[in-house]
């Protein structure tokens, strides 16, 4: 039961509802969820805020 993430999709040019969410850290150290775009299947990325989670 994964909460509904929703991001940006460039190819789509909306926000769309991430499918199968994977929270990653970036080389940077920021925090982001990656996941895909279900139209589209682009990879979409959203990102978190530092020390929020
Ligand atoms: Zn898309």
């Amino acid at each position: 039961m994964a909460k509904e993430i929703t991001a940006y999709c460039v190819k789509c040019r909306k926000i769309v509802v991430m499918q199968n969410p994977k929270k990653v850290t970036l080389k940077n150290g920021r925090l982001a969820y990656k996941g895909t775009c279900p139209y589209c299947g682009t990879t979409v990325y959203r990102f978190i805020g530092r020390k929020k989670e």
